[in-house]
């Protein structure tokens, strides 16, 4: 059955550590094997990083820069070139690819993120691979994805893929970083996350010196992707091959199961792509209508309200002890929140002067944070 595939391949599997300069056979396998899978009917996604580093080795600059202007100067020299060396090697394949560059606030608002959702199918279509990677020339700090990783899961999410591969230079997932401890042991299928915290997977807080990922996001990444029902796999950029064998069955790399009863379109968006702004503290009984009996949020059950929001943005509902538990889109402004906290629903027309919404966060609008793999 023909399926959607989305690979990430980060900086440290696309250049070479010692020189920088691009690693030229291991691109060239991957295009062969995302140009075959497309031959073999399925649509394939790649997401690319690089542009920073292909940028400073194209300008001489040795070092990753420090400055958000610099990384935005160079991310621009490099993607173009990035991008250059793609259609060369994708076009000798008669392959054609397309360039989408995404900020995180492209698939914050509603319309914006099912407006991508419509260009993505249609590029895949009409038989286009799409390169995707941050607009890292534009994006800015507060509102970024941060990571490939992320991007990758969000994308993969965002177009209903079946498999999410992530590529990097290990051939999968240890116990502990097996570069530095021999007792570290592969970890080859995980059915759960919390499996994860079980086996004591010692992640590591960063990947290379040009990448930004590490193994942390790769299963921040996985996460996501399970909860919207993509099967993962953690496996190495070197050997590209290995897409088409996991593929067909062979149990390589790291894969992690998905969710059997993965989020609906619009819990995908709530839980994973909205940027919350703002915390709503809970009582008891609040956290437990929630979790347990499926119900919506109501202004009783709200103790504390953190931050500024207008009605209809995220936010994260949290028990006493700061937890999250829930994502969702509240009916009310931070400030009217603030009036109305604590209080029946029959109180809110009376303080407020208007008759609101019944409900703060209607149950329709509320993804929990511990359904299926974990929060979100
Ligand atoms: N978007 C960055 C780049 O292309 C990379 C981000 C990452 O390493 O995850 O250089």
């Amino acid at each position: 059955m023909p399926q959607t595939v989305v690979v990430k391949i980060g900086t440290s599997s696309l250049t070479s550590a010692e020189t920088g300069y691009l690693a030229l056979s291991t691109i060239a396998a991957l295009v062969e094997v995302l140009s075959q899978l497309r031959q073999q009917g399925h649509d394939v996604i790649l997401v690319s990083s690089g542009a920073v580093g292909i940028g400073c080795s194209r300008l001489g600059i040795t070092e990753r820069p420090r400055t958000i202007s610099m990384k935005q100067a160079v991310a621009a020299v490099g993607q173009g070139r990035l991008m250059r060396v793609y259609d060369d090697l994708f076009t000798s394949l008669q392959q054609p690819i397309a360039q989408v560059l995404l900020t995180r606030s492209d698939l914050v608002q509603r319309s914006r993120y099912v407006n991508a959702y419509r260009t993505f199918r249609q590029l895949l279509r009409l038989g286009v691979v799409p390169i995707v990677n941050e607009n890292d020339t534009l994006a800015v700090d507060e509102l970024k994805f941060g990571d490939n990783d992320t991007l990758s899961a969000l994308v993969a999410s965002l177009v209903g893929a079946n498999w999410l591969f992530l590529l990097t230079d290990v051939d999968r997932l240890y116990s502990a970083d097996p570069r530095y401890n021999p007792d570290a042991k592969p970890i080859l299928l995980v059915d759960k996350m919390e499996q994860l915290a079980e086996l004591n997977v010692e992640a590591g807080d960063r990947g290379s010196n040009w990448g930004t990922g590490g193994m942390v996001t790769k299963i921040a990444a996985a996460r996501i992707a399970t909860t919207a029902g993509i099967r993962t796999v953690i496996t190495e950029g070197r050997s590209p091959q290995n897409i088409l064998k996991i593929l067909a069955g062979e149990q390589l790399g790291t894969q992690f199961e998905p969710d059997l009863q993965p989020f609906n379109a619009r819990q995908r968006w709530i839980a994973h792509s909205l940027v919350p702004a703002g915390k709503l503290y809970l009582d008891h009984g609040a956290v437990n209508a929630i979790c347990r009996a499926g119900k919506s949020l109501l202004a009783a059950g709200i103790t504390e309200v953190e931050g500024e929001f207008q009605s209809q943005d995220a936010v994260q509902l949290c028990d006493g002890t700061g937890q999250e538990i829930a994502r969702g889109l509240v009916n009310y402004s931070s400030l009217d929140l603030q009036k109305i906290r604590g209080h029946h629903s029959d109180d809110i027309p009376k303080i407020l002067g208007y008759a609101g919404a019944e409900t703060v966060v209607h149950r329709d609008n509320l993804v929990l944070s511990n359904a299926g793999a974990g929060t979100p």
